[in-house]
């Protein structure tokens, strides 16, 4: 609908020195600024996972600072998300759930399980 296609910002420019490493696969190289569909945030290239999205990273703002700075925000829990420690909002995404999504912070990590090994569907 609306054109706004400011996004001059592009991916993967932004220095990413000063970020903490990712909570999923422990990288601290291969992190990249991503701007998609209306919000900027750090994406891991290693597994996948993306960090959450803050407001002043969307749309208008666009501000980048603000989605390296929403990547370095940690109050992790156990068994809750790794940035704000949220663990009843929390979904599986993807065709087996390979993907945990915060849905308090709208970051995104693979889901740590035990491998999946020929789990009786329904069980009991
Ligand atoms: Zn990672
Ligand atoms: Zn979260």
């Amino acid at each position: 609908m609306s054109e706004s296609s400011k996004t001059d910002t592009g991916t993967g420019w932004a220095s990413t020195t000063g970020l903490e490493r990712c909570p999923s696969c422990g990288n601290k190289t291969g992190l990249k600024y991503e701007f998609s569909g209306s919000c900027g945030f750090v994406e891991c290239q290693g597994c996948g996972t993306t960090g959450p999205l803050d407001d002043e990273a969307a749309d208008p703002l666009c501000d980048v600072g603000a989605a390296l700075a929403a990547w370095n925000r940690r109050k992790p829990a156990e068994g809750g998300c790794p940035w704000c420690g949220c663990t009843g909002n929390l979904y599986r995404q993807g065709e087996s759930g390979e993907w945990t999504f915060c849905g308090d912070c709208d970051a995104r990590w693979p889901t740590r399980t035990e491998p999946v090994t020929a789990t009786p569907v329904g069980g009991a």
